[in-house]
């Protein structure tokens, strides 16, 4: 089973992958992203991929505890160093046995530690006659999270001014006081997760054996991967700056073989899935999620407030001829011609107005797209599920089948 997850999370006030210090400067991690339109690099605040899987990870440990299958010392206690070196095989194994070729190596770690057989690992070191390295692809892929195309240009990382001081201590504090900054960033950002299912539990470096527990470690990979989707609780720095963070929308594909999502970054992603699966994956098994908020109607929005600006073009209207009347000079002028012209110039430079409006530029290019392809997919018997809860209760029914 290939589960592939492709979403876009709004997240504000986040310092959720911290890159460096200098001095009492804590930066937030930024990478350069390409706009597709106009070429132009910008620098943008992103979350690494790095950061997400050490999260998934961390889920994999505490489970695979809860359930007694088998952890290393080292990814025991959450410390992924993954059998780098001899030094870190016999820190996470103890005492290990003499090996004879790659494949043993790999069955040993993986037998022994599901973190290193879901999360792959990397020997880099000689360990023996034939035993030069020995790789483990990780069954999972993620990878940075950046600021939708749609945000591009308007995500932000702001430096906060923090202190820690106090009052009334004298001496005490002389050394201890200081000020410092965390750059704090709000994007909406992509984000995505593929987990392959058909090496979990199954050697497959040199020649593929399969485990005798292999079906509770695919259990055990799925079950992580929902929680980790539950809570989307990856990232550093959460016991201060616990961002505020909600998905905007999210689509699941569960297909039998590898079979990915198109990207998020932009909200297109939804239609591209469904005309990739119509062209390349009839047996693949769709799910989608998107914010009620994204599907609330924007031209109900125009319509309310193209009336409430009527309503005082009229009134303001009146006013004047009241006043032109209250002069004496109302048979001067020609109202119906005034009427005319003005209210000819009240709608172009309304429709402008919309034109160019910000908010109606985001409905226009994000919720209308969301909408559409909500109606598409639907009618392609894909469920689109407006609360989230929902969408997960249904991913799990999905991939248990
Ligand atoms: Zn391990």
């Amino acid at each position: 089973m290939f589960v592939s997850i492709r979403a876009r999370l709004i997240v504000n006030v986040d310092a959720l992958n911290m890159a460096e210090s200098v001095g009492n400067y804590v930066k937030h991690r930024k990478v350069p992203v390409i706009n597709p339109r106009t070429y132009t690099v910008h620098f943008v605040p992103a979350i690494s991929g790095e950061s997400i899987a050490h999260r998934y990870q961390e889920i994999l440990v505490d489970e695979a505890k809860k359930r007694g299958l088998p952890v290393c010392k080292l990814c025991g206690k959450k410390r992924f160093l993954k059998s780098t070196n001899k030094q870190i095989i016999s820190a996470s194994f103890g005492n290990v046995p003499a090996f004879s070729s790659c494949h043993e190596v790999e069955k040993f770690i993986i037998e022994n530690c599901v973190v290193e057989d879901i999360g792959g690992f990397l020997v880099a070191e000689n360990l023996g006659k034939n035993i030069e390295n020995v790789k483990r692809t990780s069954n999972f892929y993620t990878g940075y999270m950046i600021p939708v195309y749609e945000i591009l240009e308007d995500s932000i990382t702001e430096p906060q001014l923090h202190m820690r001081y106090a009052l009334g201590l004298g001496e005490l504090m002389k050394e201890s006081q200081m000020i410092y900054y965390v750059e704090v960033a709000s994007a909406i950002y992509r984000f995505s997760f593929d987990l392959d299912t058909q090496y979990i539990g199954k050697t497959a470096f040199e020649k593929v054996e399969e485990l005798a527990d292999r079906q509770r470690r695919v259990e055990l990979a799925c079950s992580a991967l929902l929680q980790l989707l539950r809570e989307l609780d990856f990232g550093a720095k959460r016991t201060r700056f616990l961002p505020v963070l909600k998905p905007e929308s999210m689509m699941a594909a569960i297909s039998p073989a590898a079979w990915t999502v198109p990207s998020a970054f932009t909200a297109s992603y939804f239609e591209e899935t469904l005309k990739k699966r119509e062209r390349f994956g009839k047996e693949v098994k769709l799910l989608a999620y998107v914010d009620q908020l994204m599907l609330e109607d924007t031209s109900q929005y125009v319509q309310q407030t193209t009336k409430e600006l009527l309503a005082q073009f009229y009134k303001a209207l009146e006013e004047f001829i009241e006043l032109l009347k209250s002069k004496g000079d109302a048979d001067k002028l020609d109202i119906d011609k005034i009427k005319k012209e003005w209210l000819e110039s009240f709608v172009k430079r309304r429709l402008d107005e919309l034109a160019n409006s910000r908010d109606l530029r985001y409905a226009s290019c994000v919720a209308r797209k969301y909408a559409e392809a909500k109606e598409k997919l639907e009618k392609s018997g894909v469920p689109v599920y407006t609360d989230y809860s929902e969408f997960l209760a249904a991913l799990q029914e999905h991939i248990k089948e």
